[in-house]
């Protein structure tokens, strides 16, 4: 991937670029990354829990998601 970091500024502090995560551009600073991380997942967040490695589909919609499935 061509892509240099250093053209580009943290999305939360203005600094340059160190880091892409959460597909976001973020420096160093632990807390432009929490701030990217919540950001992108927020509390309950798809994103958030695919990056956990948890189902996408929250496990207390999923007796609803059965209940469709049965009509
Ligand atoms: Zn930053």
């Amino acid at each position: 991937m061509a892509l240099n970091l250093e053209e580009y500024q943290c999305e939360f502090c203005g600094k340059t670029c160190t880091n892409i995560v959460y597909a976001a551009f973020v420096c160093d600073s632990d807390e432009c990354i929490e701030k990217a991380r919540l950001a992108r997942g927020g509390p309950g967040g798809h994103m958030k829990r695919k990056a956990e490695g948890q189902p996408i589909i929250p496990i207390d919609l999923e007796p609803a998601i059965e209940e469709n499935r049965k009509l």
